[in-house]
């Protein structure tokens, strides 16, 4: 007497991506999104190209490399196909103005 049970279920199309996914075939991930930006280097997925860019340091030709995307200002969004980064959120930039910015935090003379 066998019992097979059938393979069919929710987690059958759980990691099939979407039509419009965008996929590089060097690490297998996916996205969504033309603007996206995936580095063919460390394999990140960014929001946008300008995010992208921040997390690449050195000259170009000579020694550009990648960083972690923490150390640039850049926070992680968990996306329904992975961890995208992206630049922090308007309204959390917008408690410093630039012009607080410009005098700098440093000179505090009475
Ligand atoms: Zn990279
Ligand atoms: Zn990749």
């Amino acid at each position: 007497m066998t019992h097979t049970e059938p393979h069919t279920g929710p987690s059958a199309v759980t990691g099939a991506p979407p039509l419009n996914a965008i996929k590089h075939p060097k690490c297998g991930r996916w996205w969504t999104g033309l603007g996206r930006a995936h580095c063919p280097a460390c394999c990140r997925t960014f929001s946008c190209d300008s995010a992208a860019d921040k997390h690449r340091t050195g000259r170009y030709g000579k020694d550009r490399r990648c960083v972690d995307p923490a150390t640039t200002g850049l926070v992680a969004t968990a996306k329904p196909w992975g961890e995208m980064w992206q630049n922090p959120a308007p309204e959390s930039v917008a408690a410093v103005t630039p012009a607080q910015w410009a005098r700098g935090t440093g000179s505090q003379a009475a």
